[in-house]
């Protein structure tokens, strides 16, 4: 079988320069972390704040920490010390949690918390994320200038669990879509929010096709997970 060295490079060669691979290393031990760190994988990504803590301290500090996850209000503070991006803000109460922590925290005076809104583009109820009515609305609300330790870069969105390609095609490209006129919409003149989080180990090929800047992909590099 193969390493997750190679594993690894065969990703970052199929990604090329444009598009960057978060290692979603959720379940995995610190060991296999490791071992993709030291083939050069920067990027991780972890789905539940206490695995997060737990693993942080124990790995090298230039690390970029990706939360992906469903958070709670009540949990926000706890990760809000280390992460670099969190990519699954789904609704305006867990935005203004991060920012009001990251300001009291002191943020990380060097830089700005990241976020990228999730969007519910499935037809599967158990995902997360702002329907595109919600985004918009939400967007149309918030004052952009009022976020001082935190800035929104992007959208974050997952497909149906399917065989059928042309479902993930479909929500796919209605991602970008969607990408495209917040972007025009809200951001016109901010070269920060440039970020489409979309395809895991199943689907990234399909994304990849419609523009995908980050891809988030776990069981490929490390093999399946065990609960
Ligand atoms: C677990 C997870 C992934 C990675 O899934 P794989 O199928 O293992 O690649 C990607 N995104 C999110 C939000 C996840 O929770």
């Amino acid at each position: 079988m193969d390493t997750i060295k190679e594993r690894l490079e065969a990703l970052w060669g199929e990604l090329g320069d444009s598009v960057r691979l978060v290692a979603v290393s959720k379940f995995h031990p610190v060991d296999k972390l490791r071992e993709a760190y030291d083939a050069g994988q920067r990027i991780f990504g972890e789905n539940r704040v206490q695995e997060l803590d737990e693993k942080v301290p124990l790995l090298p500090k230039d690390i970029e920490w990706h939360f992906i996850g469903t958070l709670q209000r009540n949990k926000v503070k706890y990760i809000v010390p280390y992460v670099d991006t969190i990519q699954s803000i789904d609704r305006a109460e867990i935005l203004h949690e991060v920012e009001r922590q990251a300001e009291k925290k002191g943020g990380r005076r060097d830089r700005k918390i990241k976020l990228l809104l999730q969007v519910h583009i499935s037809n599967e109820e158990t995902k997360h994320g702002f329907s595109e009515d919600e985004l918009t609305a939400f967007l149309g609300s918030l004052d952009l200038s009022s976020l001082k330790s935190t800035e929104i870069v992007g959208l974050m969105g997952m497909a149906e669990m399917t065989d059928d390609e042309t479902v993930i095609d479909g929500q796919f490209a209605h991602l970008k879509s969607l990408f495209d006129r917040v972007k025009n919409d809200f951001f016109p003149a901010d070269d920060r929010f440039k970020e489409l989080s979309m395809g895991m180990s199943g689907d990234y090929e399909i994304a990849l096709r419609h523009g995908a800047t980050l891809v988030r992909i776990g069981t490929r590099i490390f093999g399946p997970r065990e609960y």
